[in-house]
């Protein structure tokens, strides 16, 4: 663990702790807030306001407002998407707020955030303020009495409902294409990380994006959340979180007005290293599990480089340096609150009760919050809870496996399908398992590379819809055919 003492500890200056309704910040109608956590020290950060189902109510009321009355919908898509710009502008304006308010709220690595995270969140804005005006429908020939069109038309009002682990990308990847449709919304950030969500409210009216057409609702999931997935007037939830609450959010969808659903859910990826891989870099890809949805918890390596790959990853494991996520050494902070810290710990338990060996890791860290060391397994079954359960923290299992037939078999024994990774320098191969696999995105040579126009989802019960890409404007769009009979219609 790194020295804490030797890092500069930037404390960004919390402004935004309210609701975001119809362009204001609102204390919610029962007066309750809610405290948010510093993961760095388990110590509380803010007090946030704690939306309800009125504040919800309030919320959806200024969405419909916009939608059916306001400028948003009935403006062109070129005005939209220079606001768009505009808004993508801000973002980057303020970078190191933001990416500090991430950290802080959720543990997430400050120089990552200002290098990855909110850039990727302002390009994902820019990718889709340049799809807002190539919206379009087709024309038809229906007959020789009619023609018909298609318009293309925002869905209507959108619930989009975020976990903890990206709070910024998150929030623009479920906002941008939304706003580029032509949707209004709210958002209800996970309670963890209500933070950087309210800053951007702030920065969405700063860029002119009119009243109502962003409000956002922090609060609980079972109250907040289940009140937007369950309202008569909200035309469709965006969700991405656990695979529990996906089934809840589509129940309750079923029994209000069967509102159009979209889930992003959990995932156990595995990531395939066969005995032709360089044994440096697999050991690198193998390493990027941990605090994301797409985690390589399952490590399948192939016999014949599982020895060196375990003596490398060894090796590699004393570079990784736990620590505030301010230091910039640091290449794993804090989990993000004490639920997360204990269920990691929980699972790491299990892992040696269960007879997998503990090649590093395996135990918390530091003297305050909720630090964990990177966790590695040897010689994991498939049937430990380590290799069945998502874990989303630190924590890797090494599976040894014989044949490339066997390890596609046991790669896809599982109820998800989000994501794989493939290590292998054979074509052949790397096309046979990348189709063979069950899951929404593989990644041959390479592990969680993401850009805003690659379509990411789930198969199975990792949900279903897409983020991102094109694939994901569609998901806030509905069409509309338009008949109208011709010159020689017996209709005229
Ligand atoms: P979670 O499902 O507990 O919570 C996610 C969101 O749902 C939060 O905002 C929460 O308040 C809300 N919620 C909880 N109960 C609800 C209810 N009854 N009705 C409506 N909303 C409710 O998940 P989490 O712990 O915040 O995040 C971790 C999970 O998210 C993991 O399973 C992970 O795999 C998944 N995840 C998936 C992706 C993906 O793209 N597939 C990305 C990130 C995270």
């Amino acid at each position: 663990m790194a020295d804490h003492s030797e890092t500069h500890v930037k404390m960004p200056n919390i402004k935004f702790t309210k609701l975001f309704i119809n362009g204001e910040f609102v204390d919610s109608i029962s007066g309750k807030t809610f405290e948010t956590i510093d993961p760095r020290t388990g110590e509380v950060l803010a007090r946030v306001a704690e939306g309800g189902k009125e504040d919800v109510d309030l919320a959806v009321k200024a969405a419909r407002n916009a939608f059916d009355h306001g400028p948003w919908p009935r403006m062109s898509g070129a005005q939209r998407g220079r606001i768009m710009m505009k808004f993508a502008d801000l973002v980057d304006q303020n970078v190191e707020e933001l990416a500090a308010l991430d950290a802080v709220d959720a543990g997430k690595l400050y120089h990552w955030g200002t290098m990855v995270d909110i850039p990727d969140s302002s390009a994902t804005l820019r990718y889709y303020a340049g799809a807002a005006d190539k919206i379009h429908g087709a024309t038809l020939k229906m007959s020789r009495e009619f023609q018909a069109y298609t318009l293309r038309e925002p869905i209507g009002v959108v619930g989009h409902i975020t976990p903890w682990n990206f709070p910024s990308n998150m929030f623009f990847t479920k906002v941008a294409p939304a706003l580029a449709a032509g949707c209004t919304m709210i958002v209800k950030p996970a309670e963890q990380t209500p933070l950087s969500a309210l800053y951007y409210a702030h920065l969405a009216k700063l860029a002119c994006i009119p009243d109502g057409v962003i409000n956002v609702v922090t609060g609980f999931g079972p109250t907040a959340g289940a009140a937007i997935s369950s309202h008569m007037d909200v035309d469709k939830i965006s969700f991405t979180g656990s695979t529990e609450v996906g089934r809840k959010i589509m129940q309750a969808a079923a029994v209000s007005n069967l509102k159009v659903v979209s889930l992003e859910l959990g995932g156990k990826s595995p990531l395939i290293i066969l005995d032709d891989a360089d044994v440096d870099k697999a050991a690198d890809l193998a390493i990027s599990a941990g605090e994301i949805c797409v985690a390589g918890s399952r490590v399948f390596v192939q016999e014949g480089i599982y020895d060196k790959l375990v003596k490398k990853l060894a090796e590699k494991a004393k570079d990784w340096v736990v620590g505030d996520p301010f230091d910039p050494r640091a290449r794993y902070g804090p989990q993000v609150d004490k639920r997360q810290y204990d269920k990691i710990l929980s699972h790491i338990e299990s892992g040696k009760s269960e007879g997998a060996t503990l090649l590093t890791g395996g135990k918390p860290c530091g003297n305050k919050g909720y630090y964990i060391e990177p966790t590695i397994f040897t010689e994991v079954k498939d049937h430990m809870r380590i290799a069945r359960e998502e874990i989303f923290g630190p924590v890797m299992s090494l599976m040894k496996f014989k044949t490339t037939e066997e390890a596609i078999q046991r790669a896809n024994s599982t109820i998800y399908g989000l994501a794989a990774g493939i290590v292998t320098k054979d074509l052949d191969t790397a096309n046979t398992v990348s189709r063979s696999i069950r899951a929404g995105i593989i990644w041959i040579n390479c592990y969680f590379a993401f850009d805003g126009d690659c379509p990411y989802g789930g198969y199975k019960m990792s949900g279903f819809g897409r983020d991102l890409g094109m694939e994901a404007l569609e998901k806030y769009l509905v069409t509309k055919s338009v008949a109208t009979p011709i010159y020689n219609s017996p209709w005229l």
